[in-house]
């Protein structure tokens, strides 16, 4: 372990996504000694490339001593379950029920961590980002879908899986009345705010709505809902906005706090996030790096067997 208290220690992280995987060997932001994106296609094809990017990756700059996995979902993430490591329920061709933990583990013979790429890209931001220091807080990424990386105590949250809090149901404001477009939930905040449900709504992509476009007094009503459901359940020090949504409707930012002030309506009375808004609701620091990033803060979290 004590290399791994030097920061320097080489590991190697696999971003494994919906249209490509990343995969990538060093240290931190500062020391990555190589990065290879490869096409996400079938499950076999897939994975043998990623094992074959690996392996090249280490022969020319070293083995790394651990890796890290952060997939797509949903994902097995209950190590008591024969599934653990797996990717499970996916609607993507092909990919539904393929074993991805343990087959690269097998394949390189170094300890490996698994999680899903929003809690992984949480433990970067926690890491090299905008949560440095802090052991509790929440990393929301509002893109094609909405996924959130709970990081309490120091660690991401699992237990019979990943939490699912996007696709949590709130109090919609007053007036909104859209129907929602999560085939699950209809109207829960996935299926009110994410990019795929606001081009359902207003018929184009989200980053050409006006900022003046009258949905998104409800887009940041449902947003703040969430971040309030967030504080009143794990209360995290920090949350972080990242994803092409907020990326491209920066104005969200201000109003998601406002409505975050109002649906508290005082009952968290904590100087430390009620004063400090502006710090508390706030960008994301590693913007798209917090993907392959977060596949290296894994293996930094792989505990000693
Ligand atoms: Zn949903």
């Amino acid at each position: 372990m004590m290399s791994g208290e030097t920061g320097r220690e080489l590991l190697a992280g696999v971003e494994l996504g919906g249209t490509k995987c990343i995969c990538i060997l060093g240290s931190g932001p500062h020391d990555v000694r190589a990065q290879r994106a490869i096409t996400t296609t079938d499950p076999e094809t897939t994975l043998w490339n990623i094992e074959r990017a690996l392996s090249e990756m280490f022969e020319m700059h070293g083995p790394p001593s651990r890796l890290g996995i952060a997939s797509f979902g949903p994902v097995d993430l209950d190590v008591l379950s024969p599934r653990y490591g797996f990717i499970t329920s996916t609607p993507k061709p092909g990919w539904r029920d393929t074993n991805v933990a343990a087959r690269l583990r097998d394949a390189f013979g170094i300890p490996v961590s698994f999680d899903t790429d929003v809690n992984a890209a949480a433990l970067a931001e926690g890491r090299w980002g905008a949560t440095q220091a802090l052991g509790d807080y929440a990393y929301v990424t509002v893109g094609t879908g909405i996924g959130v990386g709970l990081v309490v105590n120091g660690a991401t949250v699992k237990g019979f899986g990943h939490p699912e809090a996007g696709h949590i149901r709130v109090a919609r404001r007053a007036g909104d009345v859209w129907p929602g477009h999560c085939p699950f939930h209809s109207d829960c905040v996935e299926g009110l705010a994410s990019g795929s449900a606001l081009a359902a709504r207003a018929g184009k992509p989200a980053s050409e709505i006006a900022p003046d476009d009258p949905l998104w007094t409800d887009v940041a009503h449902t947003l703040a809902q969430l971040c309030a459901t967030l504080a009143l359940t794990t209360a995290p020090r920090r949350i972080l906005f990242g994803g092409g949504v907020m990326n491209a409707q920066a104005h969200l930012f201000g109003r998601i706090r406002e409505a975050f002030r109002n649906s508290l309506a005082g009952y968290v009375d904590v100087p430390a996030v009620m004063d400090r808004l502006d710090d508390y609701i706030r960008p994301a620091g590693l913007g798209d790096r917090a993907g392959p990033l977060g596949a290296l803060a894994l293996a930094r979290s792989v505990r000693p067997d």
